[in-house]
């Protein structure tokens, strides 16, 4: 089966996953455009690239030569005409299913006819979001795991419609980009979100109805089930919103009461307290180490 060389890139959103997917595909030789709304997102995005550049330099994982190649290959926009002469458009903006459909409803009309398109949404159907483009069969889920740097897997998903030759493009695309590839099929939250933003949730109420502190959870977890990072902690990393959404879509697209997002979990969403990225979560981050908050 053929496949489509993949040279340069479009990503939608240039957050913590955007910036991620950025640095790597700069990395690994590709063509880089990146776009948001925002135009000081944008300005924030390559000043974080370039902050985890160095650290691989300072680490030997990447010489300055390399970084500056590397560097050169992102530009940044605001309009999608800057998309017209790319291979692939990744969309890595908000989880909001609303936000991504107008998104693709606007970019499709900029796009070479034979483009590819991905999401890297973490829970909402491929298939439908495929729908409102005219290219469902080159339409495919390539979900990073954050940091994307540092993470080895992207989970591919296939919508219905999804043609394999987009499926062995994408394929061959993660391996150029240094990942390994896990194939789930189109349901709400796929195979990790499926099994890790329960868990998340599960933490958050045992927060809610008092069985534990945000630091007995977490080292609870850490010393006790062998995890890297605390269920709480991970939490804040993801984004509290991000975790929200994905309960959300968990609760609606499988219609079980299990999912129902922990009252908590929303209030802190409520509140702004997304986690790190806003510096408030089920941590205070304004102190080194950052502080409990429950
Ligand atoms: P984020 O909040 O860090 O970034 C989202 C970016 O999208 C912001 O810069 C925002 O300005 C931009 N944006 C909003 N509306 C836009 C529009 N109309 N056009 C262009 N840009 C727009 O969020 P994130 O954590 O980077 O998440 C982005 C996507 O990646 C979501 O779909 C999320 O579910 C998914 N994801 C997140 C994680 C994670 O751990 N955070 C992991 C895998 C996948």
């Amino acid at each position: 089966m053929s496949s489509i060389e993949i040279r340069k890139i479009g990503v939608i959103g240039a957050g913590q996953m955007g910036n991620g997917i950025a640095h790597v595909a700069a990395q690994s030789g590709i063509a880089v455009v990146m776009l948001d709304v925002k135009e000081d997102a944008l300005v924030k995005a390559l000043a974080t690239i370039n902050k985890n550049m160095d650290r691989q330099v300072s680490k030997g994982m990447l010489t300055e030569d390399a970084k500056a190649e590397a560097l050169g290959r992102i530009s940044t926009s605001t309009d999608y005409a800057a998309f017209g002469d790319c291979d692939l458009v990744i969309e890595a903006a908000t989880e909001k299913e609303a936000l991504k459909i107008s998104i693709f409803k606007a970019l499709v009309p900029h796009l070479r006819a034979d483009a590819l398109i991905a999401s890297n949404t973490s829970s909402i159907s491929i298939t439908r979001l495929a729908a409102v483009t005219d290219r469902p069969d080159r339409f495919i889920g390539m979900h990073f795991m954050n940091p994307v740097p540092v993470m080895k897997l992207v989970e591919v998903i296939r919508g219905i419609a999804t043609s394999e030759e987009t499926f062995q493009s994408i394929a061959a695309l993660a391996e150029k980009m240094g990942k390994t590839i896990a194939t789930a099929e189109d349901f709400p939250g796929f195979i990790v979100n499926r099994i890790l933003i329960p868990m998340i949730n599960e933490a958050v109420y045992a927060v809610y109805e008092g069985v534990g502190t945000v630091t007995s959870i977490d080292t609870g977890m850490k010393l006790g089930a062998n995890h890297p990072m605390g269920p709480l902690e991970l939490a804040d990393f993801i984004g509290l919103d991000t975790c929200l959404s994905i309960m959300q879509v968990l609760h609606e697209g499988l219609s079980d009461s299990k999912y129902r997002p922990c009252p908590l979990l929303v209030k802190y969403v409520e509140a702004g307290w997304y986690g790190r990225k806003t510096g408030r979560g089920f941590y205070d981050y304004s102190s080194t180490p950052p502080r409990p908050t429950r």
